[in-house]
């Protein structure tokens, strides 16, 4: 693209930079192939403590299954998709199916059917992975894409007991085999070393799956490059805390119950956890007095939260219950967090949980919730926050990761070529991002990488997020941002990403719709889905309109995850709100939500 004359590009750099090895996932997790590793646990099950992975049972595990799926016939860049919650052998089949040369993708493990089906026949998955109670869905999904039963693995963390997953078997049904016949025996995976990719920025291991600013889910290729990148920009500025080294041997303890399928959890616990030798405890779901219960009893150090987690810990009672006081930092991300909420909650721990870890650290610092962002585009985080910087009563998501930039993009006309960057503090614009985190482009979708990564003369990349943002203080290295509104489709539930286009795709399958728009709309402080139908004939009454949109939201409910339910309603309209172009108004649309379901 053009950059008009005139207008002189200011990206905003990271204040750091730090070097980028060039080398794989693994490679940057476990070290070199060879030699001893730690006898540290990784990965440990909050419900049984006594299951646990080593930092070598985690590479060893990968290493047998990466060499079962060569054997069972994966080749250099064939998809995998796992289609489960959390366990501690998650990690393990991420890695391992990309030391077999693989490319992973997680699904949401609450899909039905076509949800599945979708991911499975875009990312061409040569072999899918699941949880046992989701066997029926998978097997359903499979049917709908034509991938055959004995590609279908049932994913259970029995690894280590294989006569009792061996037992089960039976109940899976002609052709359906488990994951432990993919797992090679000890002395192969031993003897097995990965292939080290020539170039990691360009070999993707992994598509996870974000609708972006517009349309429908799409697979987002991550590079190994951009992993490391990401997972050295984090520890970057993880280690810039005082005690750093102190804490890492003596405390620290990370508790894992956001899912690892997206690019939040799986950063964060499969790789830059591992990678500093920080514990997870792993949770199979979220539950939130068990995730109490288990900073008590784990002396859980870390929590990684999204907004309703801390919400709750702002409100709800149990949360004075449980001594939380080993938590010294807790991070919010994936949605907007109000800063009312965080003082809340530092509150807490400054009056009722106070006496533990935090006290007893150099620093001396309260505990501070500070907020991230991020994107699955951008690999996950991309702004967080200097452990030594005081959050103070900012709303701030931080500053730019090291090796990152950003700039803020007047976008208000829809030409680019009259787009202006702001360069003064204060002023709102278009988040623009790039760095070496940022995704090779939409999977086999090109025309959807070239509308969001605009490259400028320089030939720099340019990431258009969607989101809104300003900078307190100072513009220039270092500046704080504010993320204040979302131009984009997207909507975001309980942290979950829910693309309009495909509701609306689905609602006008019904005959009785003839156009629709989806946005979201706050009720109690959660964002959720709500539907502007057009009829092909408007209810006559009150109680008829109340029964369609009634019955129009349970058909919805059983074609989709219960998070994408029209919870913030049903409601008919003459005709949708569009521009000349056909374009759907929908900051028109979410007003009118906003205001139609005020005090709800
Ligand atoms: P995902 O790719 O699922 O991680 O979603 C990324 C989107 O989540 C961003 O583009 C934002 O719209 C939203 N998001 C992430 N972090 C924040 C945050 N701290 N504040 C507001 N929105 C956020």
């Amino acid at each position: 693209f053009e950059q008009p004359s005139g207008n002189i590009s200011m990206p905003i750099s990271s204040r750091w930079t730090a070097e980028v090895p060039n080398c794989s996932l693994q490679k940057w997790i476990f070290g070199s192939d060879s030699g001893l590793l730690p006898p540290r646990k990784t990965f440990v099950d909050a419900d049984d403590p006594s299951r646990f992975l080593t930092h070598s049972d985690y590479r060893l595990f990968a290493k047998r299954f990466a060499v079962g799926l060569q054997r069972a016939g994966l080749q250099s860049g064939d998809r995998v998709l796992l289609f489960s919650g959390n366990n501690i052998f998650f990690p393990s089949v991420f890695i391992g199916v990309i030391m077999a040369g693989g490319v992973f993708t997680g699904a949401n493990p609450s899909f039905v059917a076509r949800e599945l089906a979708h991911q499975l026949k875009d990312s061409g998955a040569k072999f899918m992975l699941t949880a046992e109670k989701s066997l029926q869905t998978a097997l359903e999904a499979a049917e709908l894409v034509g991938l055959p039963k004995n590609r279908v693995l049932v994913f259970t963390d029995e690894a280590f007991e294989r006569e009792l997953a061996e037992s089960r078997k039976k109940k899976y049904g002609e052709g359906v085999r488990h994951w432990t016949d993919l797992i090679a025996d000890k002395n192969d995976g031993i003897s097995f070393s990965w292939v080290e990719p020539s170039d990691s920025g360009t070999t993707t291991c992994c598509l996870n799956y974000s609708s972006g600013t517009t349309g429908v889910p799409k697979g987002v290729e991550i590079s190994h490059r951009s992993y490391v990148a990401n997972g050295v920009g984090v520890v970057h500025l993880a280690s810039m805390q005082n005690d750093w080294e102190e804490y890492l041997q003596k405390r620290a303890r990370g508790l894992c119950f956001l899912p690892m399928y997206h690019a939040y959890a799986q950063t964060y616990f499969v790789a830059n956890f591992a990678k500093m030798g920080i514990p997870t405890y792993v949770m199979k779901a979220f539950d939130f007095e068990a995730m109490l219960k288990h900073v008590q009893e784990y002396k859980i150090t870390v929590l990684t939260c999204v907004p309703p987690i801390v919400v709750a810990l702002a409100k709800h009672p149990l949360a004075k219950r449980y001594d939380l006081s080993s938590v010294e930092t807790l991070g919010s991300g994936a949605a907007p967090l109000g800063r009312e909420v965080a003082q809340e909650v530092e509150r807490l721990w400054n009056t009722v949980h106070h006496t533990g870890g935090r006290s007893k650290k150099k620093d001396g610092q309260p505990l501070a919730v500070r907020q991230g962002w991020g994107m699955t585009e951008v690999t996950c985080s991309c702004m967080a926050w200097d452990p030594s910087h005081p959050v103070g009563t900012t709303a701030a998501v931080g500053e730019l990761l090291p090796n990152c930039s950003g700039k803020l993009v007047d976008t208000s006309s829809d030409d680019p070529t009259t787009f202006k960057d702001i360069t003064e503090p204060n002023k709102p614009g278009e988040l623009w991002v790039t760095g070496p985190t940022l995704m090779r482009g939409y999977w086999r979708n090109e025309k959807a990488t070239k509308e969001s990564i605009l490259v400028d003369n320089d030939g720099t990349r340019w990431f258009r997020t969607g989101d809104v943002a300003y900078v307190e203080g100072e513009y220039g290295p270092g500046a704080l941002f504010h993320i204040v509104d979302r131009i984009k489709e997207l909507i975001k539930v309980k942290g979950n990403q829910v693309a309009p286009a495909e509701l609306e795709a689905l609602l006008l399958e019904r005959p009785d719709v003839i156009d629709v728009a989806v946005v979201g709309v706050t009720i109690g402080g959660e964002e959720v889905p709500r539907a502007y139908v057009v009829p092909a004939k408007q209810p006559e009454s009150g109680d008829e309109k109340e029964r369609v949109a009634k019955e129009i939201s349970e058909w919805m409910a059983a074609k989709t995850a219960r998070f994408k339910w029209l919870r913030g309603g049903v409601d008919f309209i003459d005709a949708i709100p569009k521009n000349p172009s056909g374009k759907i108004l929908r900051r028109h649309l979410r007003e009118k939500a906003n205001k139609e379901v005020d005090g709800k």
